[in-house]
């Protein structure tokens, strides 16, 4: 099932290999439940991944939306869930964390994390190449091991090798490539089952989903979004990309999010 939801996901992507315009999506109706991916979608990025903020009022505007969803607005993040709710606090939405390792459904709270036993060979591995190229970040996740080159780009390569190389040997976990950082993730984990798995539930069954991303690993959460009917909508121009809607980056998002809910206001 895994598999075959990979292979979809492959198709569909590959099938929108001709880079085309996207148009913005439409508002939201009140049918609509909303799944946030965070970095590189409501956060602009940074060297380091802690060092991000949101934008003034975000989370204001996020709540007002939420409400008018009756709560069906969650974050689906890399991120631990612990590190979501500090970025949003007070706010504390519906979440998956760590591509949909972790949920926190509203009246289900939930986390699951799994053993990290077979990630201690890599990591320690991946600390002998930071003493090299000190901009490499190594974001130990728990179970997922994320490593981050944007602020030591000639060390891709080594990253890349050094993940591809222990594989292997990491049973039942797969590589998620994304903006300079790959990402050593359980199998049977990704972000369409994520959003799949939150579609479940209420307040969010029965709704038609939107998901916003920007990155490879949002694909899963386009396919899922898409194939229950709902909206995909890409932040930025990667390319190829099976989003049938796209927003320029992560400041065109809040503005969205802002009309939606000047809009959720004038229509309470
Ligand atoms: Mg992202």
């Amino acid at each position: 099932m895994q598999q075959r939801f990979h292979r979809r996901v492959q198709d569909c992507v590959m099938a929108a290999a001709t880079p085309h315009r996207r148009p913005p999506p439409p508002l939201l109706d009140r049918a609509c439940a909303l799944f946030l991916d965070v970095d590189g979608t409501l956060l602009e990025f940074a060297s380091r991944p802690d060092l991000v903020a949101l934008p003034h009022g975000a989370l204001e505007t996020l709540g007002r939306i939420s409400d008018r969803l009756d709560g069906a607005v969650a974050l689906v993040s890399g991120r631990p869930l612990r590190e979501l709710d500090a970025l949003f606090a007070p706010l504390r939405l519906p979440a998956a964390g760590l591509h949909g390792q972790q949920f926190r459904g509203v009246d289900a709270p939930d986390e699951r994390t799994a053993d990290d036993d077979a990630l201690f060979t890599l990591r320690r591995e991946a600390s002998l190449l930071v003493e090299r190229h000190p901009g490499i970040v190594v974001e130990d996740k728990g179970a997922n091991l994320a490593l981050h080159w944007r602020a030591a780009p000639e060390a891709e390569v080594a990253l890349r090798a050094l993940a591809e190389r222990h594989l292997p040997q990491l049973t039942g976990y797969r590589l998620q490539p994304g903006d300079h950082v790959i990402e050593l993730v359980p199998a049977g984990v990704d972000k369409g089952r994520a959003v799949l798995t939150l579609m479940a539930e209420p307040p969010f069954a029965g709704r038609t989903p939107v998901f916003v991303g920007d990155d490879l690993t949002d694909e899963f959460g386009f396919a899922a979004a898409d194939a229950a009917g709902g909206w995909s909508v890409l932040v930025g121009t990667r390319e190829p990309s099976c989003a049938r809607y796209a927003l320029r980056d992560p400041s065109a998002v809040h503005h969205w999010l802002r009309r939606n809910a000047a809009r959720e206001q004038g229509h309470a």
